[in-house]
């Protein structure tokens, strides 16, 4: 009895937001114009999306950052590119934050590491996006936009999935690689997969082979799932060609197979 209560109320809620964030036919096409790696996505799939991001901008608090502006295309763009991840998943998946944080260009950020000898070391990163635990998101919209991809393929670079595909891995409290799984067994299955594949990526990107993911998803198992996040989206043949089991562990969480479109 509570649990039709409960989805009834939910129910309600959503329709609520639904109407109060309807994305518009024009504003929808042309965001979609935009994102390539969605133009064979059949139309079903298309509307629960649309659907979602209606949910998403309902539910997310967007600010702009040193005067930059956020507006429906910037909004929507962002809702878009998250959503896809958890179209079958769900968005409550991304119910532990609200904010999200953009700049209009990357941020540079002033880091400091000890090392082993007790020696600080500065340094200055600059980043196209960071997801914190608990929020907020940030995102670069120049990077956004993948204007300033000259570093990666621009085929395969999507922020948007990268820093989401984050919020995924942290929700069992920990950046590892390892997103929130039902039971011990599944994760000793999960690691099973991701730690050979890590492995050997890491020994193509030492002996200077090109790779599909790019090669700064060497630098810890939480980066590669993020980078094989994006090109699990945005280049899925040439992933699922080069690491099929990769493919397969992703196409099995995502419950998605974006390489048959
Ligand atoms: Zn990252």
């Amino acid at each position: 009895m509570i649990a039709r209560w409960w989805a009834a109320l939910r129910q309600r809620r959503d329709q609520r937001s639904l109407e109060r964030r309807a994305i518009g036919d024009e504003l929808w096409h042309s965001t979609l114009a935009t994102l390539p790696f969605l133009a064979n996505r059949p139309v079903p799939d298309l509307a629960r999306l649309r659907r979602m991001a209606s949910l998403f901008l309902d539910r997310k608090e967007f600010s702009g950052a040193g005067g930059f502006v956020v507006d429906d295309t910037t909004a929507l763009s962002v809702a878009v590119q998250a959503c896809l991840p958890v179209l079958e998943l769900g968005i409550d998946q991304y119910d532990a934050f609200v904010g999200i944080v953009m700049h209009a260009d990357a941020v540079v950020a002033e880091r400091e590491v000890t090392d082993e000898d007790g020696v600080v070391h500065r340094y200055d990163e600059v980043l196209a996006g960071e997801a914190m635990e608990g929020g907020p998101v940030m995102l670069s919209w120049a990077d956004v936009l993948g204007a300033d991809s000259t570093e990666r393929p621009a085929t395969a670079y999507n922020v948007v999935i990268h820093e989401f595909a984050h919020v995924l891995d942290m929700r069992d409290g920990q950046p590892d690689g390892v997103p929130l799984l039902s039971s011990a067994k599944e994760r000793e299955a999960w690691l099973q997969v991701l730690t050979p594949e890590y492995d050997r990526f890491c020994e193509r990107v030492v002996c200077g082979y090109e790779t599909v993911l790019d090669a700064y998803a060497a630098e810890s198992p939480d980066e590669f799932f993020a980078v094989a996040s994006e090109a699990f989206f945005v280049t899925p043949q040439a992933l699922k060609e080069e690491q099929p089991a990769l493919y397969r562990l992703l196409a099995s969480y995502f419950r998605q197979d974006p390489a048959a479109y």
